[in-house]
């Protein structure tokens, strides 16, 4: 099996020229006129590989193959091509411009799907601009929050005129677009952003779930004074009581954490902010994932144990807020089984690796199952210039997407192994 690597690897280099910043980065906000441009570009290619292309109300880019059997449940391939302010060339391209890759070898192959199969380029997934992202997946799932357009960027331009200047009418109704049922399986394939495969030394590798983090604001309370005159054993000092809470807990999640716990810590305010005065308030964030969530809760706990320890220690007053609590998201296991196999056929012995960042797969997972492949790139650096990966693991990662589209296309139905399809509800609608 081959997909065309000259093809791919030129669609990568001219997306990467709109919105290109220096060398190797890219700049290409959601609904800006770079990220039409991209679209536009975009859209063109889905049209050469033979799907019929349109952009929706949400700024998603949509391309549909029709398949033999316009009834069953459809696949879908995709991922995003906006980008960060400060963005590289691979983050959501791979995944993008890949799956417009498995469609074109089809076509390239004389290939007509069972099933038919959608491709998508997910619009605002990076969320910088309005500072909430995966919009247009979350518009197609039916989970749009609200007050959504509304949402101004940092110019005061709202979500709402920033669509309609990016060329299209926005109406909340059409959202959702597909229910549960309607999708067979969503595959997204994206770089690693992180180094696992490096360090294994593997072009590809198979996800099995994306973590879910807690996010918590932590605030302390002590009291201030001079830095000079009052003793240290009558302090109440809130940076000292911080200090020893991150630390702690960042001893916690090495020694107790499984492979996949991470723990961080990477704000922090301190007032009055003075280096002769004790400090009296300090306000840091904590950010906890993993995707095993009993792991993640047995940690949880005894960080509320080591916050409580050491505020009574340091004589503090405490206050915790919670930002975000998101569950750990599972691909699919017959999903998962299917790319072992092709994996196994294209002899890349690929390991399995949650995902700690989140992508659009995640709010696909809310009605659809869904598999991930990820791409090693180098250093595990993302969302930055410097961000690079090799066209060689991009065309592998490429291969197992496009084996893993075409049984799940083809073969389905024969494929009475695999019991969760037996019981899924997303056969049962149509
Ligand atoms: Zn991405």
């Amino acid at each position: 099996m081959k997909i065309n690597r000259g093809r791919l690897k030129r669609h990568l280099e001219e997306l990467a020229e709109i919105g290109k910043i220096g060398e190797t980065g890219v700049c290409r906000l959601a609904h800006s006129k770079e990220d039409r441009q991209g679209v536009d570009k975009v859209k063109g290619w889905m049209e050469d590989a033979g799907l019929t292309a349109g952009i929706d109300g949400f700024g998603n880019l949509i391309g549909r193959l029709e398949g033999l059997d316009q009834n069953k449940p459809i696949l879908i391939l995709g991922s995003h091509i906006d980008s960060q302010p400060y963005g590289g060339r691979f983050d959501g391209s791979v995944g993008a411009l890949g799956a417009i890759e498995v469609i074109h070898t089809m076509k390239d192959n004389g290939i007509v799907p069972e099933r038919s199969i959608e491709v998508i380029c997910f619009s605002d997934e990076e969320g910088s601009r309005f500072n909430k992202g995966i919009f247009g997946v979350r518009a197609l799932a039916g989970m749009l929050e609200e007050g959504e357009l509304e949402r101004k960027d940092k110019n005061g331009v709202t979500r709402r005129k920033a669509l309609k200047e990016f060329g299209v009418d926005t109406d909340l109704t059409d959202s959702p677009v597909y229910m549960k049922g309607d999708i067979a399986a969503f595959l997204e394939l994206h770089i690693e952003q992180g180094p696992v495969l490096e360090e294994k030394d593997k072009p590809v590798g198979i996800v099995s779930g994306i973590s879910g983090p807690i996010w918590l604001t932590v605030t302390l309370e002590g009291f201030a004074g001079h830095a000079g005159s009052v003793p240290m054993t009558m302090r109440q000092d809130a940076l000292v009581g911080a200090a020893e809470i991150i630390r702690k807990f960042n001893d916690l999640v090495k020694r107790e954490g499984t492979d996949t716990t991470v723990g961080t810590v990477g704000s922090m305010q301190v007032f009055p902010n003075s280096r002769n005065i004790i400090a009296e308030k300090v306000e840091f964030t904590i950010d906890l994932r993993d995707i095993d969530l009993q792991a993640r809760t047995k940690l949880e706990r005894k960080l509320y144990q080591i916050i409580e320890e050491t505020t009574s220690a340091y004589h503090l007053n405490y206050e915790m807020k919670e930002d975000t609590r998101s569950e750990p998201r599972y691909c699919a296991d017959w999903i998962k089984e299917i790319m072992r196999e092709e994996d196994e056929k294209l002899g890349f012995n690929s390991p399995t690796l949650m995902s700690g960042p989140f992508h659009d797969a995640l709010i696909m997972s809310y009605i659809s199952d869904y598999g991930m492949i990820f791409v090693r790139c180098e250093k595990g650096i993302s969302h930055n210039p410097l961000e690079f990966a090799e066209l060689d693991d991009i065309e592998k990662g490429v291969k197992l997407l496009y084996a893993t589209a075409l049984r799940i296309c083809q073969g389905l139905d024969n494929m009475n192994f695999i019991p969760a399809l037996k019981d899924s509800s997303a056969f049962d609608s149509k």
